[in-house]
């Protein structure tokens, strides 16, 4: 598909510059495409036909029809922006479709049912079609004088309003600034990002270094697209982007928290981690996974979580953040966990090894509690699993973490963290866990029986009782499933810009 692009592009650019803001589309197709438009309307922007973007105006969600389509009845310009566009011209299915317009916010909100604005540092109205939401952004000004910004240039709120050249202007890359009039079938290029998206370049729109300042994320969102498009990154964009990571450290966690959802959890969580570590930014997004990532056990054990997480997003399957988080950040409590288990019981050095993991050295919370208790659930559930206490297991089973717990012990199993017989420990539970109450009477029974060598009250595992093989090492558990565990990411804020 991204072939098909190419080609599109490069056969309607023959003989023609190649320079980013150079004009593509024949004279007579743009004759037509005006003719055809009802309103014609005199853009400094390229101009970009069907037959040259590709996209497939059925691909465009009813949703996002509807709503340019009563913005655009009330008289206001409307168009699909940003990520959607860019995707839609790749043959990537679009995440999310977001449509920007000249109407203010309060303007936008009196036009729908189903609508409510969102966002103190940028409002946004959020309309809701049927099961789909559309993010619904006012044209920003470019006049960053009139935005609040903090002591580095980062801009704390910006609600000026401006035309749909400002609003390109303020965009963080060139190809997220392409504006796709749904009506016309016309895609609007301010800043050369259809060549851009030609050549996989990513460049950011302007002087990278104030675009930094003014939003250190962005370059996060760099990086996140060189491992979601497997794109390059231009010379003075990357640059900057090498000057100025410093800046990450002002971003508040729960931003980063957002950010790191993003890489982790949309698919190329493998490929996120490669980038982030080849461009030395791992430190800056989460500095726990920036210590485990420096152990071969860590990294390992790292990129086996994310290539699960992976196959699990290719699958469908729904992600657990509160999993993930425990995921990453589980080296570190062990290696807490072994250093206090010199002075303490093991339980109690467990704890303490959560504590100051989940906790920065000046005692900030690095992630939210609702997390922070899944993955506290998950860590404990641990060690209680691998002893297997009889008395212990019909509670164990009713533990709301069960699920999260199991995985993430089959997990360690299967990375061999958990010695020779611990493949046979987590297979156990799984077979316990899918078991029907006669069978599990037993499978209790037989626990209490085992010779004394096989578990931590002397009580031997059964291992002859094994029903089904997991079928590799990553890919599935006792009950065909593959990492966790029901819950979904969704109710992560992830705000625009
Ligand atoms: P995806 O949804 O696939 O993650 P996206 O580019 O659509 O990618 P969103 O977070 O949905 O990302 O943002 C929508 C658009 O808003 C972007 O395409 C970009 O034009 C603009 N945008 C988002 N974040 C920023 C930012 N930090 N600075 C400037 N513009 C931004
Ligand atoms: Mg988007």
């Amino acid at each position: 598909m991204i072939k098909k692009f190419i080609t599109n592009l490069f056969a309607s650019n023959k003989g023609k510059s190649n320079a980013p803001t150079a004009a593509t589309g024949s004279r007579e197709a743009k004759k037509k495409q005006i003719a055809r438009a009802k309103k014609p309307v005199v853009h400094k922007a390229n101009s970009y036909p069907a037959k040259q973007h590709g996209i497939n105006p059925k691909h465009i969600p009813e949703s996002a029809r509807m709503v340019t389509q009563t913005l655009s009845d009330a008289g206001f310009d409307a168009y699909v922006v940003g990520g959607a566009v860019r995707d839609l011209m790749l043959g990537h299915i679009p995440k999310d479709f977001d449509v920007a317009t000249n109407a203010r916010p309060e303007q936008v909100l009196k036009l729908f049912r189903r609508a409510r604005i969102i966002g103190r540092r940028f409002r946004i109205v959020h309309v809701m079609h049927k099961r789909d939401l559309i993010e619904v952004t006012t044209f920003r000004g470019d006049n960053i004088d009139d935005v609040e910004t903090d002591e580095h240039g980062r801009v704390l709120r910006d609600n000026v309003y401006g035309g749909i050249e400002s609003d390109a202007k303020r965009r963080d890359m060139t190809i997220n600034a392409l504006y796709y009039d749904v009506k016309r079938q016309v895609v609007l290029d301010y800043h050369g990002g259809v060549p851009d998206l030609r050549d996989q370049v990513l460049r950011i729109i302007g002087e990278p270094d104030t675009r930094f300042r003014e939003d250190p994320v962005r370059m996060l969102r760099i990086l996140r697209f060189m491992a979601k498009l497997d794109f390059d990154v231009e010379a003075h964009t990357l640059d900057a982007m090498n000057a100025c990571k410093d800046l990450l450290r002002n971003i508040p966690s729960a931003r980063l928290f957002d950010e790191t959802l993003k890489f982790f959890t949309t698919g190329h969580a493998g490929a996120s981690m490669d980038v982030l570590q080849d461009h030395d930014f791992t430190e800056f997004l989460m500095p726990v996974l920036h210590e485990v990532m420096g152990t071969d056990r860590g990294a390992d054990w790292v990129y086996a979580v994310l290539e699960q997480t992976d196959e699990r997003v290719a699958e469908d399957k729904s992600l657990s953040p509160g999993f993930l988080f425990a995921s990453l950040m589980w080296i570190k409590v062990e290696e807490r966990w072994t250093f206090h288990q010199q002075q303490n019981p093991s339980i109690v050095a467990l704890d303490m090894a959560m504590n100051e993991v989940v906790h920065t050295d000046d005692g900030e919370v690095v992630l939210t509690k609702r997390f922070t208790a899944d993955m506290r659930d998950i860590w404990s559930l641990q060690p209680r699993l691998e002893k297997r206490l009889p008395r212990q297991v019909p509670k164990l089973l009713e533990h709301p973490r069960f699920r999260a717990g199991y995985d993430f012990l089959l997990l360690r199993a299967q990375m061999g963290h958990l010695g020779d017989t611990g493949l046979d420990v987590a297979n156990w539970w799984g077979i316990m866990y899918g078991a029907n109450g006669a069978q599990r009477a037993q499978m209790l029974e037989e626990l209490r029986n085992a010779p004394k060598s096989a578990n931590a009250e002397g009580e031997g595992a059964p291992k002859k009782r094994r029903r089904r093989k997991s079928k590799s090492k990553s890919s599935s558990n006792a009950n065909g499933e593959n990492g966790v565990n029901g819950e979904t990411v969704a109710d992560s804020s992830t705000g625009n810009d």
